[in-house]
């Protein structure tokens, strides 16, 4: 076995999809799964296709090209705030993007008239996070300058959160959207088709049907493939949690001090670590490093394995306490939440086996 290695368990995945998928019809809303996380690998979204999704986001337009490529009937959605750069890519690939920038929707008018496309775009309002969109009060006027650009569509309003400022949906910041679209709607006497309300953590306000109507768009990532909510820190009831799983292998095993031995300084990421002596401790070295992975967002599934540091290309472990017995050689396997995943999908280093295809 090729090591380390992701095992990506395709059933799982599809299990998650259409459980999110029902809940969501359910409850009037169009779901756009984002493929982002594992770099729109082609065997899930192919899975994802195949449990009865056909509208999907990505963040690069690298991998919505290579997805369009495969499969051409797929409606992409372009979820990162658009390059001026790849206009001409964007419009040619995506079929909507997220816009909060008039200077940059100018580009794009211009650059689909020049292809004889209208290209459509949400426009993003922020509605406390402070990462895109346009504040509240700039909306009107927004729109107006919008409408005589020819070559671009309003069809929707959105709004992220979540991400930098850490800011919890709630029914307030969503209510304030299905407030702004009806403004808008009023004010220029059109319709908007979609109000994107958010991500998975806005899933929350789902569960608790909570989430105000009029929202008819989510874009879930993390759900589908990790059934985990991190902003939130739950796990998703009925998803799959361990759909990937890594693997990798012990390259060194000694008894150790648990604190170094010499004057300590910087490590190799610009950290200064601190340790507490526990003693002398059972290690092991496993051949796995911060190049492929971020070790913080691994989970030991051997009980009472611990997870004390890491390099470029190795990852510590204590395991003093673990129930399992191991030895040089042994391949070990770790839960991966979603910065891990979006890492090993990313290294070219990572082997990828697919699991239980549909
Ligand atoms: C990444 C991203 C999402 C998906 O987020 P998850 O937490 O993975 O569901 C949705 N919208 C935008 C704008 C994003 O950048």
């Amino acid at each position: 076995m090729n090591t380390p290695v992701l095992e990506i368990n395709l059933k799982k995945i599809s299990n998650n999809v259409k459980q999110l998928k029902n809940l969501c019809i359910e409850k009037g809303i169009d779901t756009c799964i984002v493929t982002k996380g594992f770099c729109a690998l082609l065997p899930i979204v192919k899975t994802i296709v195949s449990s009865g999704i056909n509208f999907l986001a990505d963040s690069r337009i690298q991998n919505i090209i290579k997805v369009k490529n495969a499969f051409p009937d797929i409606r992409y959605m372009l979820i990162r705030i658009p390059k001026i750069s790849e206009a001409y890519e964007v419009i040619n690939y995506a079929d909507i993007s997220l816009q909060s920038q008039l200077e940059i929707m100018k580009v794009y008018s211009d650059k689909a008239l020049e292809l004889g496309k209208i290209h459509e775009i949400i426009l993003m309002v922020d509605v406390g996070d402070l990462r895109e969109g346009i504040m509240p009060a700039d909306v009107l006027e927004t729109v107006n300058n919008i409408q005589a650009m020819k070559g671009i569509r309003l069809i929707g309003v959105g709004a992220n959160v979540g991400c930098y400022g850490g800011v919890m949906p709630t029914v307030e910041n969503s209510n304030q959207l299905v407030n702004l679209k009806k403004e808008i709607e009023d004010c220029f006497n059109i319709k908007l088709k979609y109000i994107s309300g958010g991500s998975t953590c806005t899933t929350k306000l789902l569960f608790e049907d909570s989430l105000p109507n009029g929202i008819n768009n989510l874009r879930i990532g993390e759900a589908v493939i990790l059934g985990e909510d991190s902003t939130n820190g739950v796990f998703i009831d009925r998803l799959y949690r361990d759909a990937f799983i890594l693997k990798a292998e012990v390259v060194e095993l000694k008894d150790k001090p648990s604190v170094p031995i010499g004057e300590i300084g910087y490590d190799a990421f610009g950290c200064k670590p601190t340790f507490i002596d526990k003693g002398i401790r059972k290690r092991a070295i496993l051949s796995v490093g911060r190049q492929d992975v971020r070790l913080e967002a691994l989970t030991p599934i051997y009980q009472g394995m611990e997870i004390i540091g890491g390099s470029s290309d190795h990852l510590l472990a204590d395991i003093t306490d673990c129930n399992k017995i191991i030895n040089p050689g042994d391949v070990i396997p770790f839960r991966c939440a979603y910065s891990a995943v979006l890492t090993l999908t990313t290294s070219p280093y990572v082997y990828k086996i697919y699991e239980n295809e549909l």
